[in-house]
């Protein structure tokens, strides 16, 4: 086991910020989102947390080959699997896994429709339907909808879901989210007038759930705000950010202006104080972070020159001599939401890029308390 450098995921902060969740969610059920290995954090060990700690009964995944995971490895869990995009509804043999692991694809085009109503062994899965309601991505247009509603008729829709394009930003009147919400809506209509029974709906994720949107339908689906950062600026999610990524001063040294440093010839344009740190792109400090501002133990510093594959450098002014040392610990971020946020804004990327972008090299610790 590696021990420089490691992502510590904190439990209890997990749970505080679902209780927090619940909290913003009123009536609604939570489905949380664990694709991509929980954002960074561990599928399983999230999950594990999730349905024995946190009592959840549904968790949404992404892909037929997460939710065989989960329910392969964790067989004693109580928890339907939900697959919302890769759901590989063409393979006779994939429709057969849904059968026999608990899981429910989300049904989200019109030939998907089609392999899910002809195959018999499907015939007491939930239907779950997804509408395309300007995100223009996946889901039935209302026309397709339309043209379903024949066969959608006799079998009827357990779960009417769509999914928002805009909801980072703060809700106006007549504004994306808005308009999607007003889609629908008339979708629910257009179901409803034609006999169609809807049990149960959602349509949150994060940025709509920091706003409240949502929350008088069934569930709400969050992800990112279940691991900390907020989508919403300014910033109404005061959520923990319930990783942090540690790392530890592998060797220090001054640089005289005009010094090329590592790989290529990028040189000191002052004098400052070098700390190299053992991650690099191999462990997912992408060359990207290369120019990334941060603060260490106190101290002001960019990451500097090129990121390499193991290992990468701190720039710090002359003065940091003597405080930053060989065998310090540097937290590349920390429990503040704000932290992973601001290098993603400094990188023009997102949080969720750079928590999935952490690589297998990098051992995840879990803590409980
Ligand atoms: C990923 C995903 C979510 C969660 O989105 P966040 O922005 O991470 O909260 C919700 N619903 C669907 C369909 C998703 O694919």
């Amino acid at each position: 086991m590696r021990h420089s450098s490691f992502l510590e995921v904190n439990f209890r902060l997990l749970s505080e910020n679902m209780e927090k969740i619940r909290r913003l969610s009123g009536k609604a059920q939570i489905i949380p989102m664990v694709k991509a290995d929980a954002y960074g954090n561990g599928m399983i060990p999230v999950t594990q947390f999730l349905v024995q700690e946190e009592k959840i009964k549904k968790i949404g995944v992404a892909t037929l080959g997460e939710a065989l995971k989960l329910s392969k490895e964790c067989p004693d869990l109580d928890t339907e699997y939900i697959v919302f995009s890769d759901t590989e509804m063409s393979d006779s043999q994939h429709r057969s896994a849904y059968q026999d692991y608990n899981i429910t694809p989300v049904i989200h085009q019109p030939e998907d429709l089609n392999h899910f109503l002809g195959d018999e062994r499907l015939r007491d899965t939930p239907l779950i339907l997804k509408l395309n309601t300007g995100m223009n991505r996946l889901g039935f247009t209302l026309q397709e909808l339309q043209d379903g509603i024949p066969r959608l008729k006799n079998r009827g829709i357990q779960h009417l879901m769509t999914h928002f394009a805009y909801s980072y930003v703060t809700q106006k009147a007549g504004d994306k989210t808005s308009r999607q919400y007003e889609e629908f809506k008339k979708a629910q209509k257009l179901l409803s007038d034609s006999g169609v029974t809807v049990e149960e709906t959602s349509v949150s994720n994060s940025g709509a759930l920091e706003q409240k949107i949502g929350i008088e339908e069934t569930y709400v689906r969050p992800g990112l705000m279940m691991c900390g950062p907020y989508s919403v600026e300014p910033r109404i999610w005061d959520g923990h950010q319930i990783s942090k990524l540690v790392t530890k001063v592998i060797k220090t040294f001054p640089v005289k202006k005009g010094t090329p440093v590592g790989y290529g010839i990028n040189v000191a344009g002052e004098d400052g104080f070098i700390a190299v740190l053992p991650v690099g792109y191999g462990d997912g400090v992408s060359t990207f972070f290369s120019g990334v501002k941060l603060t260490v133990n106190g101290l002001p510093c960019s990451i500097f020159a090129r990121v390499n594959m193991d290992m990468c450098f701190l720039l710090f002014s002359p003065d940091a001599a003597g405080k930053i040392k060989t065998g310090d610990v540097v937290e590349i971020w920390n429990h503040d939401n704000r932290v992973i946020t601001d290098i993603a804004t400094q990188m023009k990327t997102i949080p969720y890029a750079l928590m999935c972008g952490i690589t297998g090299r990098i051992p995840r610790i879990y803590k409980i308390k």
